[in-house]
């Protein structure tokens, strides 16, 4: 594996504005994009067993169980061949999936470069997703309890992941809100203090 690689997990709250960087992100510096959400929707689309044993967790708000998501992104990373680097999007949202991430990139001689954590306030988001859910096609952006729960899963679950980077000296917070473009220059900012 190439060691000059970077590898970055984007990271936030559910409607922080992950996808939206990560597309701007991908045209940038050429990463492998890998949204465990996407790959989610794409094998509930395709109908797979893997998409309907996700589906009871999503449509609730719940995080899919560890075990589930840590094959799927082991597959992903297998699979991948010549990639400059990831941008891991909504992947990890535990401590155990972040400690199965360390493991899985330092035996393919890969390391995390980065975390950019997108700071966006909690009545923010549920307006993004509210907004979000008129076109989204997505059950859990629909329902204001659903959203609910998963900033509530988010606090709970997922914001020690931050905490698991920061001891390693690899997290950098930044504004989420604002303009894309803006947003994006600031990421852009740390992506080549790397
Ligand atoms: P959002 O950031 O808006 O919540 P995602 O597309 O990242 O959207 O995730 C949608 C849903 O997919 C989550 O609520 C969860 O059920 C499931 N999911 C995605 N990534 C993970 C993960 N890393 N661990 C567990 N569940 C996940």
């Amino acid at each position: 594996m190439i060691s000059g690689m970077l590898n970055i997990v984007l990271f936030g709250p559910p409607g922080a504005g992950k996808g939206t960087q990560s597309e701007k992100l991908i045209e940038k510096y050429g990463l492998t994009h890998l949204s465990t959400g996407d790959l989610f929707r794409k094998h509930l689309g395709e109908g797979t067993d893997l998409g309907k044993l996700a589906r009871t967790y999503m449509d609730q708000g719940h995080l899919v169980p560890d075990q589930v998501v840590i094959s799927m992104v082991e597959d992903k990373i297998s699979t991948t061949k010549d990639s400059k680097g990831f941008i891991f999007d909504g992947f990890p949202r535990t401590t155990a999936q972040a400690e199965a991430l360390d493991a899985m990139l330092i035996s393919n001689g890969m390391k995390i470069s980065g975390m950019i954590a997108l700071d966006v306030p909690h009545e923010i988001l549920k307006e993004r997703i509210k907004e979000r859910g008129k076109t989204s096609n997505r059950a859990d952006d629909q329902n204001e309890e659903k959203v609910n729960t998963r900033i509530k899963v988010y606090l709970d679950e997922t914001l020690p992941v931050a905490k698991y980077y920061e001891k390693q000296d690899k997290y950098t917070s930044i504004n989420g809100v604002g303009g894309i473009d803006e947003i994006f220059e600031e990421i852009s900012e740390v992506m080549d203090s790397y």
